[in-house]
């Protein structure tokens, strides 16, 4: 008996004195936050309210500490955040029963920004994939991908992100932002095997859409997309990992979202 307990306290001993190198050569790269920041700028869709943020306290309580707190109110769907299947496709997924293990994962980041900065209508194409793999190889199965439109840039300036900055139902014929072409949907969930997909406007469908195509195709294959996504731009092509964790709201059909990207130093 005691013998064992020395060998668990060598092991334990061991392992400890690994840690840190492993830990080192796991996080030896760079972290990019991929998150717009959640203020009354948020850009939220035109119909949907803004974020509501307010104090409940702030300064020196009558004990004499110190306290802040607030309480926040929000759309799902409006800042950096995430589309669950359900949002499009009836008895697919919440957002609270997403897998993990399908929003975080390899990285392929698709730039489309010459074209679309110079076409707000423009929608993604089979060809830009193709394009991309031509450079990069066969999208793995269980990428995750983001698409650099180059709208990012323009955030939180609403009428230069998305065509106009009027808000309520008028103002949605009005919109004019970059998406996913269906067709191209439609070969990503039928020639490929994505875990999921975002993008750095408003909706993974473009300003124009009426049906959402690109949304529907998608999420009746349980995949979900990212959407408002920051600073995809400053990522490289291939090599980077995603970690996109939604707030888990049971029963949501999206909700906030802080994704970041880890982009390993290369050998
Ligand atoms: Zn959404």
């Amino acid at each position: 008996m005691k013998s064992r307990l020395y060998i668990t306290i060598v092991i334990l001993i061991f392992l400890i004195g690994c840690a840190p190198d492993k830990n080192k050569n796991l996080f030896e790269g760079k972290w990019i936050d991929l998150t717009h920041e959640f203020s009354e700028e948020t850009i939220y869709w035109p119909t949907a309210e803004t974020f509501k943020f307010d104090t409940v306290f702030a300064g020196i309580t009558d004990s004499g500490f110190y306290y802040t707190a607030f309480q926040y109110c929000s759309a799902e769907h409006g800042g950096t955040h995430l589309d669950a299947p359900i949002h499009f496709a009836e008895n697919r997924q919440h957002v609270n029963e997403i897998p993990i293990e399908r929003l975080i994962g390899k990285l392929a980041v698709v730039d489309v920004s010459d074209k679309a900065l110079k076409n707000r209508d423009y929608l993604v194409s089979i060809d830009d994939f193709e394009k991309w793999e031509r450079i990069h190889g066969k999208l793995e199965d269980e990428i995750i991908i983001l698409i650099n439109t180059g709208y990012a840039k323009f955030w939180p300036d609403r009428e230069a992100y998305m065509g106009t900055a009027e808000l309520g139902q008028q103002a949605v014929a009005k919109l004019h932002f970059p998406g996913l072409d269906p067709k191209a949907a439609e070969w990503l969930v039928k020639e490929r095997n994505i875990s999921a997909i975002g993008l750095d406007t408003p909706s993974i469908d473009y300003g124009q859409s009426t049906l959402f195509e690109a949304h529907q195709i998608l999420f009746e294959q349980n995949i979900p997309a990212f959407e408002n996504v920051a600073r995809i731009n400053e990522l490289p092509s291939k090599g980077a990992y995603v970690f996109a964790l939604p707030m888990k709201i049971k029963g949501g059909s999206g909700g906030p979202l802080r994704i970041v990207a880890f982009v390993p130093v290369s050998d």
